[in-house]
């Protein structure tokens, strides 16, 4: 159940560039070498790109340190404290107190009726990463969010939100966890070129609709 997921539509939410209208992956990722922001050269299909365009990539260059997750994408600088850490613990305890019944109904669908939500986020193993990379190329595939992966509930890449604005991703990585119901898994698959395959593109995309629908008033649409 790895998904590195990219929000195509949500970048202009956090980074404040209203010509950044897709392409959350490339929007948040620095590359951990030269901290230099990646702009987007690829097509704005609203999946992950590479840079570089054509579908060429980045080679990762071999700093940093990298941890092999479980389908053929490793993540650079995976951290389990610190203080992007403790923000996101703190934007997903707003997100338990702060979502609306219809979102948390179907959220919860599977979730045990013995464990109340709040109790469920607060035990989630939240980490964070630079990057991901092909484990086979190396290279940048982008630096989206990913559930159940490398020991890990929830991986957050560079600059996710904390807070309100990373509502949406919050939900999203969690109906990966939960399976809400119509919640489509394996949407982040990617080719050897980092470039996401056309059915993970189409599921991030019926996702993104079903969030929209079920919890449009919690991530404030
Ligand atoms: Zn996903």
């Amino acid at each position: 159940m790895t998904d590195i997921d990219c929000w195509a539509a949500r970048a202009t939410d956090w980074n404040g560039d209203p010509s950044d209208t897709y392409n959350f992956c490339l929007n948040a990722m620095w590359y951990p070498d030269t901290s230099s922001h990646v702009s987007n050269t690829g097509s704005s299909d609203g999946g992950i790109q590479t840079q570089g365009g054509g579908g060429g990539g980045t080679a990762w260059n071999g700093r940093g340190t990298l941890t092999a997750g479980n389908t053929g994408l490793s993540y650079v600088n995976l951290s389990a404290s610190g203080q992007s850490v403790d923000d996101l613990k703190n934007g997903l305890d707003l997100l338990t107190v702060n979502i609306a019944d219809d979102c948390l109904t179907w959220l919860t669908t599977n979730l045990p009726t013995s464990t109340s939500f709040g109790d469920y986020v607060a035990n989630l193993k939240i980490g964070t990463f630079d990057a991901v990379i092909t484990t086979n190329t190396q290279y940048y595939v982008g630096a989206g969010a990913s559930a159940g992966d490398a020991g890990f509930d929830i991986l957050f890449g560079p600059n996710t939100p904390g807070g309100i604005s990373g509502f949406y991703i919050y939900i999203h990585e969690i109906a990966h966890l939960l399976n809400a119901p119509g919640f489509q898994n394996n949407d982040g698959q990617v080719n050897p070129d980092g470039s996401l395959t056309a059915t993970a593109s189409q599921r991030q995309s019926d996702n993104a609709s079903l969030i929209e629908q079920k919890c449009g008033s919690t991530i404030g649409r």
